[in-house]
């Protein structure tokens, strides 16, 4: 093959057919057999159903007995697509609006380059993972034997970024992405008449004001030092037309990079809930869970990932980001098995991440396939 004009039509084809036909998380049936017959026919070993709908394929060059990982994401959201490509999305409210049909191209394009073309030695596991979106994928995986059926030493991801130009490249060491947390507080009292609130004890301006008294615990708990957000996404109440409500439901969704900060926050947030609730009379009941956890790049590797990036992007598109963002990813859990560093490619100014007029850069896919193929080369080098 070794032309790349060809690799990058056959890339666009398979990135046109998998966001024609996206599938939410844990649903990859029709992208993850793509994957592995792909796999199969580039020659390599596949292992289908880790950790549910993820897949595994194998390469071997040589005599080196180092392992490296690479890993793209295959899910969609539930978003209606806005878009009017002639491959736009066939299954009605689901969506390629993360680019993952792009990841999984392009990663199946390293596949294909390094099956035909070596230029390392020792083993590169190909990692497809579902339900990025979730924050779930990894970790089914990971529970599925991912280590110990097919170990590796050091793992490497990429997502395209919108508003940073095609052909650039990003990343910088420690953390990178967040973690993010969820919560729900139910207040519980007593809902009656709206025109003799004195004869119950309702809810919803004690939900108000717990609203309010959460925006302290960035403002006033936390060190101004730590990075974080408190975000209150969701007010329900039982209340109605002339009556007032008994309960409420406050929802939302907390950011951090270390758990000590994701600690203080749930802390906080059952003092506050607490002390507000008595304040008004009323219960609290507060459940926080933790969805992802944050993503924090290895110093070491990420000196690899931009040497690397070096033989494939211009030198003045090589960035490293200033600051961390508060968005997650679920390519986080691999990193708290291995060390690894994530990097964002340029997606030219599309719509952004998650909006229905999303859609994927084809221009980036050759730079997807340089980075995964200069990593590999880079880290298993051939004696
Ligand atoms: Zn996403
Ligand atoms: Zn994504």
């Amino acid at each position: 093959m070794a032309d790349l004009n060809i690799l990058e039509g056959e890339m666009t084809g398979w990135r046109r057919d998998l966001h024609a036909h996206p599938e939410f998380g844990f649903e990859e049936m029709r992208a993850s057999a793509f994957v592995a017959a792909k796999l199969r026919e580039f020659g390599l070993e596949v292992a289908e159903n880790v950790g549910g709908t993820g897949v595994v394929g194998t390469l071997k060059r040589g005599i080196g007995n180092r392992a490296i990982a690479l890993r793209a994401d295959m899910d969609a959201l539930r978003i209606t697509e806005q878009g009017t490509a002639g491959y736009r999305s066939k299954n009605p409210g689901v969506m390629h609006a993360c680019g993952h049909d792009g990841h999984t191209a392009m990663l199946l394009g390293a596949a294909k380059l390094l099956a035909e073309q070596g230029g390392f030695d020792g083993t590169v596991r190909f990692i497809f993972q579902p339900a990025e979106e979730w924050g779930k994928g990894a970790l089914a995986m990971l529970d599925d034997g991912l280590m110990e059926r097919f170990p590796f030493e050091e793992i490497y991801g990429l997502h395209n970024m919108p508003g940073l130009p095609i052909g650039h490249f990003e990343t910088r060491p420690g953390p990178i992405m967040s973690a993010e947390d969820n919560f729900e507080i139910v207040l519980a009292g007593v809902g009656g008449h709206a025109a003799r609130p004195h004869a119950g004890n309702e809810v919803l301006v004690a939900a108000c004001a717990l609203v309010t008294n959460l925006q302290t615990i960035v403002s006033r708990r936390l060190s101004p030092a730590d990075i974080a957000v408190v975000s209150v996404t969701e007010l329900i109440t039982d209340g109605t037309r002339n009556a007032l409500p008994g309960l409420a439901r406050i929802l939302g969704d907390a950011r951090s990079f270390r758990p000590e900060v994701s600690a203080e926050i749930e802390k906080q947030m059952r003092v506050i809930a607490e002390g507000t609730a008595l304040a008004h009379n009323v219960s609290a009941a507060v459940n926080y869970t933790r969805e992802f956890v944050p993503l924090v790049n290895d110093e070491r590797l990420v000196e690899e990932a931009f040497a690397a990036a070096r033989t494939v992007f211009e030198l003045d598109h090589i960035a490293t980001a200033r600051e961390p963002m508060t968005g997650s990813e679920d390519f986080a859990r691999f990193l708290a098995n291995v060390p690894g560093c994530f990097v964002f490619l340029g997606n030219g100014n599309s719509a952004p991440l998650h909006n229905p007029n999303y859609d994927f850069n084809d221009a980036g896919l050759i730079y997807g396939v340089g980075f995964h193929a200069a990593i590999v080369r880079q880290r298993l080098p051939v004696a």
